[in-house]
């Protein structure tokens, strides 16, 4: 039903239903009343209370738009979300461009669609080098034995079924990159540490919380001396850090040991491994720091290390489209749009899983609750964007026609929290047409959402920027930060646990009435762009940031 036929029958039923009650008032409220008598105060109010209370429920009196409401039943009532969470994040895992788990993801995302009778496909837009992880053992096994945390970094070369054991050790503080070259020779065999012994695993907010103001100033500016000898350290050898690894594994290394802290209690970031045939592993800070200490205490402390790993040559990657075409304006589009790809250290549970489940979800719920779009609504999933946004760039490179017809896109992915803020992106007119759909989002959804017109164009940082560099009006729906940069994002820790599903329910809700609104508006939007401000860096004026082409074959 629309909304005019509602508004009638608020005004048609509401006078008959007190005009009833008024009449039946003895017998519904047994209480003598003489023909005649003037009705009591109180008794007027409760009927005209009670009649209120019948037309609002029989859904007249708030209902402005039911197509709304429909999305905010379907949303709260019949969630999908931990469902998906659970099938996608402890079922397929971790979604590194190039292994069998990201092409699982593709395969179940169609899956998952189909059995929502969404269209769906897999385009292919490049390919990377294939690489499945395997397990990582790590044991000190002297001067004592202890299990070690910790895992091989993504595309690190196994130990070839084989468990290797060998005495762990620093790199030296060489005077100068000749000092270091003559000390090569005695990496041979040894597990190498390249990181730096952080002081304290203790993250700052909790120094702050407790420690006294001296003692704080004298960690950080400790740490920081220390921080700074241990960059020069690495600039003496003549290599950087990513080059290190190559020169230590020439050199006869049996593997590279670091530990990339992500400045939070027990948590580290897991990257990608620079050797070729050596493995590369990440212990935690507090293994880490234990091996580094006994070593420069001179107890030639040893660990073993198993890692499996394989590779699997050049494998096609892929972005998953799924569709709901539109009945009025089926050659212009809104798009919901998420990084489906992630790090492997976790699960990619906030990075971009999240992201993930809120665009499936409202995909569900839009097509229960809105099923003949006025334009053709499409998402994104996007592979390979922790490598250079390389899905998006390549989907805008490949499909002109949409980018082109494109009404609105709305990406997230800055993790599990509810979105807080969207900026114009630089696009002028977009206060206007933003600030009418998002209108009509439950206030509870809607009051925390701080917005920023026109804002500055984004060149990158995640997918919308592959659509914003290209002129069209792409949003990002920015999350609250859940402490997301030191907990979860390319982190070890980032799992299912960290979800928290009210907000990402939110976060559906919000997507799905944006996407609705969009398609239903009569205009089509402004692509005109703001000027923009000096670059205070070269003192001239402000360009938009420019396009740049996807990766397609990578690894
Ligand atoms: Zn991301």
């Amino acid at each position: 039903m629309n909304l005019p036929v509602y508004t009638l029958l608020v005004v048609l039923l509401q006078p008959l239903i007190i005009f009833f009650l008024f009449h039946c008032r003895k017998k519904i409220f047994f209480v003598p009343i003489e023909e005649g008598d003037p009705i009591p105060d109180p008794m007027k109010k409760s009927m005209l209370f009670f009649a209120f209370v019948i037309s609002s429920f029989l859904g007249i009196a708030q209902t402005p738009d039911p197509v709304v409401d429909a999305i905010v039943k379907e949303a709260t009532e019949n969630s999908q979300l931990e469902t998906l969470a659970h099938a996608l994040l402890d079922g397929i895992g971790p979604r590194l461009v190039g292994t069998p788990q990201m092409q699982q993801a593709h395969d179940w995302a169609l899956a998952t669609y189909s059995g929502w009778g969404i269209a769906a496909r897999n385009e292919k837009w490049g390919e990377w080098r294939g690489w499945e992880r395997g397990i990582s053992h790590i044991d000190m096994v002297r001067p004592r034995t202890k299990s070690l945390e910790g895992m091989q970094l993504a595309w690190s070369p196994g130990t070839g079924g084989k468990t290797i054991t060998a005495e762990v050790i620093a790199i030296p503080d060489a005077t100068d990159s000749i000092a270091f070259q003559k000390w090569l020779p005695s990496a041979k065999g040894k597990f190498i540490m390249t990181s730096m012994n952080q002081p304290t695993g203790r993250p700052d907010y909790n120094w702050e919380e407790f420690g006294t103001k001296e003692s704080v100033e004298k960690m950080k500016t400790a740490r920081t001396a220390q921080t700074e000898a241990w960059t020069d350290r690495i600039k003496k050898t003549g290599y950087t850090i990513k080059t290190l690894p190559g020169a230590l594994e020439k050199a006869g290394a049996a593997g590279i040991v670091m530990s990339n802290w992500s400045k939070g209690f027990g948590v580290n970031k897991i990257f990608e491994a620079f050797t070729k045939k050596i493995p590369t592993v990440d212990i935690s800070l507090e293994d880490y720091g234990l091996l580094y200490r006994l070593a420069e205490s001179g107890s030639k402390p040893a660990i073993s290390i198993r890692t499996d790993s394989k590779e699997m040559g050049m494998v096609p990657t892929f972005n998953t489209v799924a569709e709901i075409k539109g009945t009025e304006k089926p050659d212009e589009y809104v798009m919901l749009s998420a990084h489906f790809d992630s790090w492997d250290g976790g699960t990619g549970a906030t990075d971009n899983g999240t992201g993930t489940l809120t665009m499936m979800e409202a995909m569900r719920i839009l097509k229960k609750a809105y099923p003949h779009p006025k334009r053709t609504i499409l998402v994104g999933h996007w592979g390979s964007e922790e490598q250079g946004l390389n899905g998006s760039r390549a989907f805008v490179e490949d499909h002109p026609e949409i980018v082109q017809h494109l009404q609105a896109l709305f990406n997230q992915d800055n993790g599990t929290g509810r979105v807080i803020n969207i900026t114009g992106q630089g696009f002028l007119y977009a206060y206007e047409y933003i600030d009418r759909w998002l209108s009509k989002v439950p206030e509870a959804i809607r009051k925390p959402i701080e917005t920023k017109f026109p804002g500055t164009p984004g060149g990158g940082g995640s997918d919308f920027a592959s659509f914003v560099t290209a002129g069209a009006p792409a949003f990002s729906l920015s999350s609250l930060n859940w402490s997301y940069f030191n907990y979860t994002w390319h982190t070890n820790r980032d799992t299912y646990d960290k979800i928290v599903f009210d907000d990402v329910r939110n976060n559906a809700i919000l997507t799905a009435i944006l996407v609705y609104m969009a398609s239903e508006d009569p205009v089509t939007t402004s692509r005109e762009k703001s000027v923009l401000p000096i670059n205070s860096k070269t003192g001239l004026p402000g360009t938009w940031p420019e396009q740049k082409k996807a990766t397609r074959k990578g690894g």
